[in-house]
C-alpha cells in the first residue's frame, strides 16, 4: 500500500513533511511532491492547489507517476447546513460537483458519461477516517489547539459528521447562495473546490479514496474573515493529529490482518 495525501493549503501540509521519514522531493507538473514514510506508512504528500482542475491533475499524477494505491484528501471547508458548525469535521461518505450542469442534454449535476451525480467514497477509508477523527477529538484536541485560538473561534466540543460534501470551482461567501445548495442537495454537510474532483478521477482510475475536512466558515457573508489564522491555528492542528492518527489506524488494521492471513483465518 502507498498512500498520497493531498492537502489544498500550504499550512496543512508543512507538519506531515516534517515528520516524514526519510523524505525526498521531486517536482512535477508546477507541484513538489514528498515520498517517504509516515508513521510506518509509505506516503506521498502534495498540494493539489485550489480547484477541481488542480485538485484531479494532482491525483492522476500521484496514481500514475507516484503509484500511489489509495488517496487521502484533507482541508478546510464551508459549512453546508446550520447543524454544522466551525471547528466541527466533516467525512466524506459521497461527493458532488455543484456546479456541473449539462442539462438538458444530461440530469443536473450528472457528470457526463459516467451516469452519477454523487461519487462515493471507499466505506474502509471512511471508517478508519471517522475513527481517526474521533480518537483526535478525544485525545488529541485539547492539547493540540490553543486555548487562545479555541476561545477566538468560540469552538467547544466540535463534533463529526458523516455524509455528503459538495464541491466546486466557487468560494461560497453568500447565504442565498448556500440556502440554495441545501435545498437541492439533501444532507449537504460541507462546500470546498476539490472533493469532488478528486472522487470522480479516483472512480474513474479504480483507486480508493477518502476525503475529510474542517469546518473553516459558515460559507457567508463573513466566510473570509480570519480564514487564514484558522487555516494556520486550528486547522493544520486538525490535519496533522487526524492524519496521524490515520496512519496509526491503518498500520494496526494491517498488522492485524497480516496475521489473520498467516494464521489462515
Ligand atoms: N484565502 C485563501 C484561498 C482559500 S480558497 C488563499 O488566499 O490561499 C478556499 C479553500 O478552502 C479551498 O481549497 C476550498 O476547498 C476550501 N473552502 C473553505 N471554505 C470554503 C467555502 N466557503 N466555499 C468553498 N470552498 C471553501
Amino acid at each position: 500500500m502507498r498512500l498520497g495525501i493531498i492537502s489544498a493549503l500550504h499550512e496543512e501540509q508543512q507538519g506531515l513533511v516534517e515528520a516524514m521519514e526519510g523524505p525526498y522531493k521531486l517536482t512535477h507538473g508546477m507541484r513538489e511532491y514528498f515520498v517517504g514514510r509516515l508513521w510506518e506508512i509509505d506516503a506521498v504528500c502534495v498540494l493539489s492547489r485550489i480547484g477541481k482542475v488542480a485538485a484531479a491533475l494532482t491525483t492522476a499524477t500521484l496514481v500514475e507517476k507516484f503509484g500511489v494505491t489509495h488517496i487521502l484528501f484533507t482541508g478546510v471547508a464551508g459549512a453546508g447546513d446550520a447543524s454544522v458548525r466551525v471547528g466541527d469535521i466533516v467525512v466524506a461518505e459521497s461527493l458532488v460537483q455543484h456546479d456541473m450542469d449539462a442539462s438538458p442534454l444530461f440530469p443536473r449535476y450528472e457528470v457526463p458519461l459516467t451516469g452519477l451525480t454523487h461519487f462515493l467514497s471507499d466505506h474502509h477509508m471512511a471508517l478508519q477516517l471517522a475513527d481517526a477523527a474521533h480518537r483526535f477529538l478525544e485525545d488529541d484536541f485539547a492539547l493540540a489547539v490553543d486555548p487562545g485560538e479555541r476561545a477566538v473561534f468560540a469552538l467547544s466540543g466540535p463534533r463529526l459528521h458523516r455524509g455528503l460534501i459538495a464541491s466546486a470551482d466557487q468560494f461560497v461567501s453568500d447565504k442565498d447562495r448556500l440556502d440554495a445548495l441545501n435545498g437541492a442537495l439533501p444532507g449537504l454537510l460541507a462546500v470546498e473546490m476539490e472533493g469532488a474532483a478528486v472522487a470522480q478521477a479516483c472512480f474513474e482510475l479504480g483507486i480508493p479514496f477518502g476525503v475529510i475536512r474542517t469546518i473553516s466558515d459558515n460559507a457567508n457573508e463573513h466566510a473570509a474573515t480570519d480564514f487564514m489564522r484558522f487555516v494556520k491555528s486550528v486547522a493544520a492542528r486538525y490535519a496533522f493529529h487526524i492524519v496521524r492518527q490515520f496512519c496509526l489506524g491503518w498500520q494496526k488494521a494491517g498488522v492485524t490482518q497480516a496475521s489473520r492471513e498467516s494464521a489462515g483465518t
